[in-house]
């Protein structure tokens, strides 16, 4: 089953074309990656997943639901974004619970998912901490950690490691991967850096200038890139 489906979806601010009739269709428990330049699109397509931007034609789906109207709230999806974006003056537990509280939820329930998340992320004797005792490693733990405990159908990723320096960096992409299979989210994850899209992806959308390129698992896309652009971008022989 599609978890994600994009059915001709194109995207114009004003005269300039940022996205032409993308299809797409993200399976339940995927972990697909969408890469390309700076600019060509990665954002605006997964703002328009999340609701935060409307599209211009076509229509998406999230399960078997047309999100096109529905508020980013109710579209039961969580997004981690690279600048962490915690609130500097709540500590740990209380930004990892704020959606929660924002929705209502009891206390008791908060705590129980804040510390089952806690637990999953390592961040258990951290909970008391302000988001400047941290270090960027940790920070982003507790981004992805915010959009755990709400449990929603799907996780999009903006560039969410591009703070970090290299080496944490290289180990992030692991513990992403690991949190991925364990709780096998649908997610999607907008990045610039090739490698990261090879050794992270399920499947691969390569984008430029508002087109995607090529579908493929990895090393399908090395080995068999549809054109030019596929081939220099992944850095294949072809
Ligand atoms: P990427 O994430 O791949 O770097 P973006 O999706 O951010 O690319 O941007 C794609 C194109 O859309 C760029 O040319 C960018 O300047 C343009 N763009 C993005 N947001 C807006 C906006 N709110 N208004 C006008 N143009 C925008
Ligand atoms: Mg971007």
């Amino acid at each position: 089953m599609a978890s994600v489906t994009l059915n001709k979806v194109q995207k114009d601010y004003g005269s300039l074309n940022v996205l032409q009739a993308v299809d797409l269709e993200i399976s339940d428990g995927e972990f697909v990656v969408l890469v390309g330049p700076s600019g060509c699109g990665k954002s605006t397509l997964l703002r328009m997943i999340a609701g935060l931007e409307e599209v211009s034609a076509g229509e998406i789906r999230i399960g078997e639901r047309v999100v096109n109207d529905v508020a980013p709230k109710d579209r039961d999806i969580a997004m981690v974004f690279q600048s962490y974006a915690l609130y500097p003056h709540m500590n740990v537990a209380s930004n990892m619970g704020f959606s929660l509280a924002l929705r209502k939820a009891e206390k008791g329930s908060i705590d129980t998912r804040v510390n089952g998340a806690a637990n999953r992320l390592g961040l258990d004797k951290l909970l008391a901490r302000l988001p400047r005792q941290l270090s960027g490693g940790q920070r982003q733990r507790v981004a992805m950690g915010r959009a755990i405990v709400r449990d929603p159908k799907v996780f999009l990723f903006d560039e969410p490691l591009s703070n970090l320096d290299a080496k944490l960096r290289v180990h992030m992409r692991t513990e992403i991967k690991a949190l991925h299979q364990q709780l096998k989210t649908t997610s999607v994850y907008v990045t610039h850096d090739q490698v990261e899209a090879m050794t992270m992806a399920d499947r691969i959308v390569v984008m430029h200038d508002g087109v995607v390129q090529q579908v493929g698992a990895p090393l399908d896309l090395y080995d068999r890139p549809a054109n030019a652009f596929v081939a220099g971008f992944i850095g294949s022989p072809g």
